[in-house]
């Protein structure tokens, strides 16, 4: 039997599984959409089923239903040999990926602080699948771990000491999984290691978050104690000043309204006032709609700006590295981008650039810009299921621990 390892994205409302063979081929894709509901429903991709969930159960039912109709439908054949999960908020306590234990549950818990809607969510994944598995190492890996190589110069905030020493208050930084990845394919694409291999690397999707990574760690990255801060998203407003909250007050607007309106109702929906969903923009943009356009404008300004200021942690700069819904297939955000960072030399091939977007991938600047510009597709499934077979290969998951 072919050894397998099984990834799982626990949301809210949502859960993505992945299976994965030992040659990075994936088996099978799962997405459970409108959990917790009477209506959930899951499909597996390229199948034209669809597996009911039970409505009581919680994430143990709806995973034991997906389970059952993987085997099924004959996409998983025996039990996976290891589980990865995908957890947002290690906090300071989680610098890569562990192996789960008791301890490790706990410590999630005590980050939850740090990510009230998600950690919990991660937990009850993984606490299903303990009992669905009990023998089967489960493991966690952190968006925030890839961060934690930053120095305190770039996580600090220039607050009271005690609010960092009491409360953990931090630039933490999100996407790591993503950034890790990039690090690791653009090292591949420009022959080098890993360890040798200094970027600036753009994840834009919904979120959006850019990295400095020097010598194979991360050194400064927009997000930060929350994913809210940085670069301007699909509804959430990225960097605000902070004098913004008494000014508000005084218009009658409380704390919560306020945290509304910048998670779920700013950044190109809010700038907009039409869509979040930037291919949507773009064709607004092209149709004169104004805000629509000036949306557009914000975003890759913002992005421009945040690009020139991760070269401050760098002293080599191997590439600028795109990727994510946007940065994967939007030329026209990546061009408008680069044409504001004329003096610092990211010179946009226009032809590679165009012909790079959906599932292709590759070099996109002209031979002569002083840094290469590179389109790099993401794939955090594959690096929680290598991490995942990694640390199942460890002695302490064969002495039992899981
Ligand atoms: P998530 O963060 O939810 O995983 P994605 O990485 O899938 O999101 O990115 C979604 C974003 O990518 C949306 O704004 C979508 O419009 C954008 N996108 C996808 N394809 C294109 C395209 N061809 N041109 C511009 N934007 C695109």
């Amino acid at each position: 039997m072919e050894p397998t390892t099984l990834v799982v994205n626990c949301g809210s409302s949502s859960l993505k599984l992945a299976l994965f063979d030992r040659k990075d081929q994936k088996l099978a894709t799962v997405l459970v959409e409108r959990l917790n509901t009477p209506h959930a429903v899951a499909r597996i991709q390229g199948l034209e089923t669809q597996i009911t969930i039970p409505a009581e159960g919680g994430y143990e039912a709806a995973l034991q239903a997906v389970l059952a109709a993987l085997k099924e439908e004959g996409l998983m054949t025996s039990d996976p040999t290891a589980v990865g999960h995908r957890v947002v908020h290690g906090g300071e306590t989680f610098r890569e990926a562990v192996l789960v234990d008791d301890d490790v549950l706990e410590s999630i818990q005590a980050c939850s602080g740090l990510a009230p809607l998600h950690n919990p969510v991660n937990l009850a994944g993984i606490e299903a699948m303990r009992k669905l598995y009990p023998t089967v190492p489960q493991i966690a890996v952190f968006d925030t771990a890839f961060h934690q190589t930053l120095p305190p110069r770039a996580y600090r905030y220039a607050l009271p000491d005690h609010y960092y020493r009491q409360w953990a208050v931090r630039r933490y930084g999100f996407h790591g999984t993503s950034h890790y990845y990039m690090t690791r394919e653009a090292a591949r694409r420009l022959d080098r290691t890993p360890a040798t291999t200094s970027l600036i690397s753009a994840h834009l999707g919904n979120g959006c978050s850019i990295t400095a990574i020097r010598d194979g760690n991360s050194v400064d990255t927009s997000m930060g104690l929350t994913p809210l801060e940085g670069l301007v998203m699909g509804t959430r407003s990225g960097d605000v000043d902070p004098g913004l909250f008494d000014y508000l007050s005084t218009k009658g607007i409380t704390a919560n309204q306020l945290s509304k309106v910048l998670n779920q109702e700013s950044g190109l929906l809010g700038l907009s006032g039409q869509t979040n969903d930037m291919r949507t923009l773009c064709d607004l943009a092209d149709h004169g709609h104004e805000p629509s356009r000036l949306a557009v404008d914000v975003f890759c300004f913002r992005l421009a700006k945040y690009i020139g200021a991760m070269m401050a942690s760098l002293s080599q700069l191997d590439a600028l590295v795109f990727t994510g819904g946007i940065g994967e297939n939007s030329s026209r955000i990546r061009q408008q981008t680069c044409s504001h960072l004329g003096l610092l030399g990211f010179d946009l091939d226009a032809e590679l650039n165009h012909a790079h977007g959906g599932f292709s991938d590759g070099i996109i600047s002209n031979p002569d810009s002083r840094f290469p510009v590179i389109v790099i597709p993401t794939n955090e499934e594959l690096v929680i299921a290598n991490e995942a077979t990694r640390l199942a290969g460890s002695p302490m998951a064969r002495d039992g621990a899981q």
